[in-house]
């Protein structure tokens, strides 16, 4: 099979154009997913091998991921970051080439859990810088009972995994004056890649307010990271981090990502600043749900905190 002709990539690259339009990245999954099924014994039989094999053969001096389509790509090393989150460096096949991947891009990563006929599919964004050649990492969360979150825990250096790229948003440089990301737990991996890609480029001049929402004070795990973007960027880039269950001493406010949070934080609608503002979110499904309303099948919708603090849904997109 020529690497190009792998059966998902009709529906995912459907997926990826309604990604990058209208859908979140959750609602394109479980397209993908449905979509998917049919295909999934052959998957499992033969395109591992196949999908090696083509990626073997690479070194053509382009990007592994400048295109769309499935890579199976060798976990190089792994390392326990916390009590809960490893980082996965999983090395691409050609040593030379960055990824090719662009800001607010994701890899789809699928697994084939034994006894299920459905793959596993989930999204999960690579923090190495982008133009890092040789290389793309994964921060991983462990969910207990997470089907990916066990299945990434659990591979050893020499495994492979299969992947393929996805895009969130288009990034434009400067279209916006301000953007809020709004993350909960292991939804800061896309904030941290798009904070780090702004602040990288010397022609985008965008102001970054981030506001994570974590149980413990361990959960901050790119925290050094943010703090020194912080220290470099004064004026341009603001994190605040709000702990459920802050430890004695924390220097965090403990608490939950609520309305008072976010004008707090600067991040009402009716501030002068925020005239011209994009709002990014990425969390666990409730906090998605608290933020962004639900629509309710029985006269039960809610609006959502966002919209409460005079949002319109064009200016919110929840990955
Ligand atoms: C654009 C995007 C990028 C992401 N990047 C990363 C990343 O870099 N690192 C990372 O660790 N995760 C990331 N995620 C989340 C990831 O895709 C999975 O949702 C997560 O790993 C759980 O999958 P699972 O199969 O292990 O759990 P599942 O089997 O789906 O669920 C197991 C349990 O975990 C709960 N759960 C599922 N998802 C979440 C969640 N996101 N937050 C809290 N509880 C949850 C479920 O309610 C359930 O109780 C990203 C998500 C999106 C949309």
């Amino acid at each position: 099979m020529p690497p190009n002709s792998n059966p998902f990539r009709p529906l995912l690259l459907r997926q990826t154009r309604l990604t990058a339009t209208a859908m979140s990245t959750s609602v394109a999954v479980a397209a993908a997913v449905a979509g998917v099924g049919v295909y999934a014994l052959y998957l499992r039989r033969s395109s591992a091998a196949q999908i090696t094999g083509a990626d073997a053969k690479s070194g053509s001096g382009k990007p592994i991921f400048g295109s769309f389509g499935f890579h199976s790509l060798r976990l190089h090393s792994t390392e326990l970051i916390n009590h809960n989150t490893k980082k996965l460096r999983f090395e691409l096949p050609d040593p030379s080439q960055p990824s090719g991947l662009s800001l607010t891009s994701a890899l789809l990563t699928v697994s084939f859990p034994s006894g299920r006929w459905l793959p596993v599919l989930r999204p999960y964004t690579p923090t190495n810088p982008l133009d890092e050649p040789g290389y793309v990492e994964l921060m991983v969360k462990l969910y207990p009972g997470g089907k990916q979150s066990t299945h990434l825990h659990s591979l050893k250096p020499g495994d492979r995994l299969t992947v393929a790229p996805i895009k969130e948003i288009a990034w434009t440089p400067n279209k916006h004056a301000h953007v809020a990301l709004i993350a909960g737990g292991a939804g800061i991996t896309p904030m941290y890649q798009l904070t780090r890609g702004i602040l990288s480029n010397p022609q985008d001049k965008t102001r970054i307010t981030l506001v994570w929402g974590v149980n413990s004070d361990e959960d901050i795990f790119l925290g050094d990271e943010f703090a020194a973007l912080e220290k470099q960027h004064p004026g341009r880039f603001k994190a605040v981090y709000v702990v459920s269950q802050p430890g004695a001493g924390s220097p965090h406010q403990k608490g939950y990502v609520t309305k008072q949070v976010l004008e707090n934080a600067g991040l009402s609608a009716a501030s002068e600043k925020n005239k011209d503002i994009k709002v990014l979110v990425c969390g666990p499904p409730p906090m998605e749900k608290a933020l962004t309303g639900t629509k309710g099948w029985m006269g039960n919708a809610t609006a959502g905190v966002l919209t409460e603090l005079g949002y319109s849904p064009n200016q919110v997109h929840r990955f």
